[in-house]
């Protein structure tokens, strides 16, 4: 496995807990190996509000948003890549996403990556076997290793998208894939996006061209909560001036919970079919490193 160090940049494909050049250790805190020590201990509002996982955690195994993302993520990795040999994911946070990878590529080696620690311990709950770190997206130490990275509601976190996704492209492997999702359409802008430290909401054409500019062809490209835009809508309308936006649109009843789960498996089929929506809630991008 080739390591380049997070702190000098020398490459080696001899890591062993530190860098050879500049004495960088990787520390290892909780059980977690961790390559940004820098970003240890950082105040909410920086990238993301770590008080939020608890939240997350309780919300996501029953929430139809989750269940139908996981849906279509798992169907994207096996439509497109098959099965990965190495997979890593970016940003896991409470590992909802990872603990269905495990189960449906159970062959597959596995790396769980996320800023905070706190999301880390959510994780390891729930992962029974990926190897699960702390790291920077915008500065990855693994260099040509993975089959498939999946980047799930992550970047709008991020002010330089565009390294994290460069970051990505020299992580993977010849000709190996990316899986992205993000929120779409400024004009879907609200106090949700506030209270989740975005800097923004894309739009198709902006995130194809950064995948692009980042080394990718684009496999696939479509808007996914797309039947729902106008529940959305409504939402944002009625929680405008909530404090605690998140919790409020995600906290739905269990009536609405399944009509929404019966809308979202409706759209699956039709993503699954080749139909790509313009509109929607959110937007999955798959992307092929191109060869060299
Ligand atoms: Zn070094």
């Amino acid at each position: 496995m080739i390591i380049q160090c997070p702190n000098c940049s020398s490459e080696t494909d001899n890591w062993v807990n530190k860098c050879q050049k500049c004495g960088f250790i990787t520390e290892v805190i909780d059980g977690f190996d961790v390559w940004a020590p820098e970003l240890i201990g950082l105040g909410s509002g920086e990238f993301f509000n770590p008080d939020c996982f608890q939240e997350l955690a309780a919300l996501e195994d029953e929430n139809f948003w989750f269940q139908a993302r996981n849906e279509l993520i798992l169907w994207a990795i096996q439509h497109y890549f098959e099965k990965p040999i190495h997979y890593a994911e970016i940003g896991c946070g409470t590992g909802y996403v990872l603990r269905a990878v495990e189960q449906v590529f159970p062959e597959t080696d596995i790396v769980g990556s996320e800023l905070f620690i706190e999301g880390l311990k959510y994780a390891s709950q729930r992962c029974r076997r990926s190897k699960l770190v702390q790291l920077d997206a915008r500065n990855i130490p693994y260099r040509n290793q993975f089959n498939v990275v999946g980047i799930f509601d992550v970047l709008e976190h991020i002010d330089d998208d565009l390294v994290v996704l460069s970051e990505i492209e020299k992580s993977l492997v010849s000709d190996g894939g990316v899986l992205i999702t993000v929120p779409q359409h400024r004009w879907l802008w609200s106090a949700v996006d506030d209270a989740a430290c975005h800097f923004r909401r894309y739009s198709a054409k902006e995130m194809e061209e950064k995948v692009k500019a980042a080394g990718f062809e684009v496999l696939r490209s479509t808007s996914f909560v797309s039947l729902l835009i106008p529940f959305m809508v409504v939402a944002r309308l009625l929680f405008r001036k909530q404090a605690s936006a998140t919790s409020a649109e995600l906290n739905i009843n269990k009536q609405l919970n399944w009509i929404f789960r019966k809308i979202m498996a409706l759209e699956f089929k039709l993503v699954q079919l080749g139909f790509n929506f313009s509109l929607g809630g959110s937007r999955l991008i798959v992307g092929r490193k191109k060869r060299t």
